[in-house]
């Protein structure tokens, strides 16, 4: 087995693979050209993020059966060309969550005490603390907003230190705050009015993006102490800095800045702000762990064993992929609306599977909906392969029924997301050439094209209601491409599902919900 590594990575990970017989070529910085001539002769490719592997490239790589990724995001990959070539996409995104919390828990004690304030003045030869005491962190309140894998890694090792934990994550269920001893807070501002310390573990996503703003500085607690070791932005820079300016924010630890790698983030003017230039995952073990992890990963694919960060669905067939491919749209598509509708944590999935799709293997349609369920909340964490380990690691269950008949369609998937205080259910079918169609949503029937941009709104079934959306709508300047209406005569209420050709901004949504009659209003994005 010959495996190519083009970009570098840890001497430890090629040992590994030379001590299990592969023969491994290191060859960074290689022309395309020279790199396409010499492809065709590897089973497998190793890279970071830099060498695009795409349908070029599998043109010219007929043995390739596995490619690494040393890291976590796979946008240099394409996913569709490798699956249907039953090449094996890999990546390690467990490496580094210990060196990020570790990170973290440091700049809270550099923070908290001073430390490299206190440094530099004794480095300059000057004996003096005067204006830096610094803070206990016993008995002081730690609020962790993404309690997820790194935010539950800083929550049980704060715990220690003898300070209470309370965290806001509203898309994980109770019994995993219990799991780990933290105290949940329903509202982000209830959180800040109770923590000391800040810290935010979320992924970078439109929600996340500015999560901690102005609104939540005011809601905060003075003298607050903010640790960011997540993504740029999402404590907003802007409102931090105000913050300091108004005495609520006492204390920064920055590892990632708006602008990086440029050191142009004002922030960096600021004495009481410690900053590291993005240095979470940057430990030699961090560093080694991503290149045995990855060597492992190769190994394990290029022997056919199940590999347990495999990306992409290797495992069909070029032609089984074909029939399946549009299910997995559909459930995905299914999936991914839930966190855009509802916001309550889930408990229990359960997944219908009826009509011709029922004679499928429907396994990994259940994989395909389970990813659109967490994409919202967790990004690139989550894949194919690794969503039920996701889901069962959050607390979710997730049950599969069949059934060889349905009525009216000539097949139907319907997802039941049960959380605390309710059921969702939603239901979907395809037809001719992959085409979807979503024909209810929480009981409202349609035959709604998904389409990337979607408002939904429940309204009261009543004149008015529905031009008003439209014209609130025209002068917002968004094109409506298509509307559906559903309705539940009994109860006097509808559904409304518009496709519009932009992204609706939160303003106008507000403007929406404020319509007379309009029950909830949500952005949907596919
Ligand atoms: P994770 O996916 O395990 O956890 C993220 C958590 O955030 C999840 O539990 C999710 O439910 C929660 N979440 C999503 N949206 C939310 C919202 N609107 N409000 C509250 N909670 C929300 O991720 P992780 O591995 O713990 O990584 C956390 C962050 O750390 C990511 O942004 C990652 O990119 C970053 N990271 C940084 C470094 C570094 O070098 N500084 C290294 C590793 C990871």
């Amino acid at each position: 087995m010959k495996v190519l590594v083009s970009e570098q990575i840890a001497q430890k990970g090629i040992e590994r693979l030379t001590q299990e017989g592969v023969s491994v070529d290191v060859k960074a910085g290689l022309s395309r050209e020279e790199f396409l001539k010499i492809i065709g002769e590897y089973d497998g490719l190793i890279v970071r993020s830099n060498t695009q592997v795409n349908e070029e490239l599998y043109q010219h790589a007929p043995r390739l059966k596995v490619v690494g990724r040393a890291g976590n995001g796979v946008d240099n990959i394409e996913m569709e060309g490798a699956t249907k070539r039953g090449i094996v996409v890999v990546n390690t995104p467990e490496s580094n969550v210990v060196s990020a919390a570790e990170l973290t828990i440091g700049l809270m004690f550099a923070t908290c005490r001073n430390i490299p304030q206190l440094h530099n003045r004794l480095k300059e030869r000057v004996w003096d603390r005067a204006g830096l005491k610094g803070m206990e962190l016993q008995g002081k309140t730690v609020g962790i907003v993404g309690l997820g894998r790194i935010g539950s890694l800083v929550a049980t090792r704060m715990k220690s230190f003898g300070m209470n934990i309370i965290a806001y994550d509203p898309y994980i269920s109770d019994a995993r705050f219990k799991k780990y001893g933290v105290e949940k807070k329903e509202k982000l501002e209830e959180l800040m009015a109770q923590c000391d310390i800040l810290t935010v573990h979320t992924p970078k996503t439109e929600e996340t993006y500015g999560i901690i703003g102005k609104e939540q500085f005011k809601a905060a607690k003075k003298g607050l102490t903010v640790i960011n070791c997540a993504r740029a932005g999402i404590v907003n820079e802007e409102a931090l800095i105000e913050a300091m300016k108004e005495k609520i924010v006492k204390r920064v630890g920055i590892d990632v800045l708006e602008g990086e790698p440029h050191a142009t983030s004002p922030l960096l003017d600021l004495d009481n702000v410690i900053v590291t230039p993005h240095a979470g995952a940057d430990t030699v073990e961090a560093q080694d762990n991503v290149g045995i992890t990855v060597a492992q990963e190769v190994i394990s694919a290029l022997r056919g064993e199940i590999v347990p960060n495999a990306v992409n669905l290797p495992t069909l067939p070029m032609q089984e992929f074909d029939t399946i491919k549009a299910y997995l749209k559909l459930g995905e598509t299914l999936g991914k609306m839930y966190y855009q509708l509802e916001k309550e944590a889930i408990e229990k999935v359960e997944i219908l599977y009826r009509g011709e799709v029922a004679a499928l293997e429907t396994s990994v349609i259940t994989l395909a909906i389970l990813k659109g369920l967490f994409e919202p909340v967790l990004k690139e964490r989550i894949n194919y392969v690794n969503a039920n380990v996701i889901a069962d690691s959050r607390g979710v269950t997730v049950t599969e029924s069949k059934e060889s008949t349905v009525k009216n369609y000539l097949t139907l998937i319907t997802l039941k997301v049960i959380s605390k205080d309710k059921e969702f259910t939603i239901s979907g079918t395809t037809f001719g050439k992959g085409e979807l169609r979503i024909v209810e949503i929480n009981g409202y029937e349609f035959d709604v094209n998904p389409t990337p941009y979607m408002v939904v709104a429940e309204n009261h079934d009543k004149p008015g209601v529905v031009g008003q959306m439209g014209t609130l709508l025209g002068v917002a300047k968004v094109n409506i491409a298509t509307m559906q209406l559903g309705r539940k005569l009994t109860e006097q209420q509808a559904m409304m599902v518009l496709a519009v050709d932009s992204v609706v901004t939160k303003e106008t949504l507000d403007f929406l919900g404020g319509v007379e009659g309009i029950l909830r209003v949500r952005f949907v994005k596919i």
